[in-house]
């Protein structure tokens, strides 16, 4: 199909939620992508922090395309080799007690919160089921997660939201304590805010949070559904804010590509979801969970040094340049902060970009990187070289 034909079919007949770049894309390989004219490009997005191993690694492919060919589909009322594998792979990284697999990270959170708020029902009756979440958070567009996200933009439309949601100024401690009153069960973060913009959370705030949710037994929920599965250089960003969650959600990188979420419980939580608490009917499906387990094989502590390294990397090249303020994030998820004086938006010159080959994104504000994990340094520095001009526009 001719890519003129294929975006008028898409423009009819798909709802028209996203604002797309004007871009179709038709095959890939490893960080490299090809458009519908066969122009190469190198990608700087992984299909937002999915393609962990980058398009079409081999391993990959053939334990999805195994594992179809076997059963694609068995439902939760069977038992089924790979989600069990995954789920035992996922403690074992992380020193998690049991899994939950979900289909996206707005459905892992949502299950993170039903589990936080079933935590204190059980234990404290009724009234104590406030989640308390950050202001500039994002964790999911469903009803739940939306009232959890703390940006009223994506609000504007949707209320009435539900009940029992209230939100604290990320590295306030004053402000968080105002929230953190004795309705509360859990409090809900992400150790990066990835759509908020790349901002990271302090590491004396996080500590303070997690010494006072413990003390007052309320639950800390970590959103990793971004910064999990080696994105920040460790399996867990959370491990580098020398915190243990309760509950850790992710989604994006850990399928590969494919569509998967899951809740990791720690050991307060590992019972509090029963038979019918809560379920799904895709959750743990085992193409998904056979793609999960061929990332979770890659991600070993010579590819996080890897990610620490190149990341570290890139922030040396773009600090350089003459129109970048700062760059913040870890490992492979960096955001970059354009100096006021800049002439061009981030979303411009990420137009920009793509038309040199190159393929970032935005989150806010910033220039967004987030590579698949196995860049070559070679594709990193090519793509450095074309950023780096783009935005002190010498190209
Ligand atoms: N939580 C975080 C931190 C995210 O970055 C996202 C998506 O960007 C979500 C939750 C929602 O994930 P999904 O789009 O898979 O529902």
């Amino acid at each position: 199909m001719k890519f003129e034909d294929l975006k008028s079919v898409d423009k009819n007949h798909v709802a028209n939620t996203y604002g797309r770049f004007d871009l179709g894309l038709s095959h890939g390989k490893g960080a490299r992508v090809w458009d519908f004219d066969g122009k190469e490009y190198i990608d700087l997005g992984s299909g937002i922090g999915v393609n962990s191993l980058g398009f079409a690694d081999e391993t990959w492919i053939e334990a999805v395309t195994g594992q179809i060919g076997k059963l694609a589909h068995t439902s939760n009322l069977y038992y089924s080799e790979p989600a069990a594998l995954v789920a035992e792979k996922l403690c074992q990284r992380t020193g998690m007690k049991k899994v939950f697999f979900a289909n996206s990270g707005a459905e892992a959170n949502e299950g993170a919160m039903k589990t936080a708020r079933k935590y204190s029902l059980d234990k404290y009756g009724a009234n104590r089921y406030t989640i308390v979440s950050l202001l500039n958070s994002f964790h999911g567009r469903t009803m739940a997660t939306l009232s959890a996200t703390g940006q009223d933009v994506l609000h504007k439309y949707f209320t009435p939201f539900l009940d029992g949601f209230s939100y604290a100024k990320a590295n306030d401690w004053a402000d968080t304590m105002d929230a953190l009153d004795d309705t509360v069960c859990a409090v809900m973060i992400e150790t990066i805010q990835g759509e908020g913009g790349v901002l990271p959370l302090d590491l004396s705030y996080v500590s303070q949070l997690q010494d006072y949710c413990r003390e007052h037994d309320i639950l800390l929920l970590v959103d990793e559904v971004q910064t999990g599965v080696g994105r920040t250089g460790t399996f867990l960003c959370s491990s580098q804010l020398g915190i243990r969650p309760d509950i850790v959600t992710l989604a994006k990188g850990l399928g590969g590509g494919l569509p998967i979420g899951a809740i990791l419980f720690g050991e307060k939580c590992e019972k509090v979801l029963g038979p019918s608490d809560h379920g799904s009917t895709f959750g743990g499906n085992p193409v998904s969970c056979a793609g999960a387990l061929a990332v979770l094989h890659k991600i070993d502590d010579a590819l996080m040094e890897e990610v620490t390294t190149k990341g570290a990397y890139v922030k040396e090249r773009l600090l350089a340049c003459k129109n970048v303020e700062s760059v913040d994030g870890k490992g492979l998820m960096l955001g970059i902060q354009l100096k006021a004086e800049c002439p061009f938006t981030a979303l411009e010159l990420v137009k920009q970009s793509i038309v040199h080959g190159i393929i970032p994104l935005t989150a806010k504000d910033k220039i967004r990187l987030l590579p698949p994990l196995i860049i070559s340094k070679e594709d990193l520095e090519k793509a450095c070289d074309i950023l780096c001009a783009v935005i002190d526009q010498t190209i």
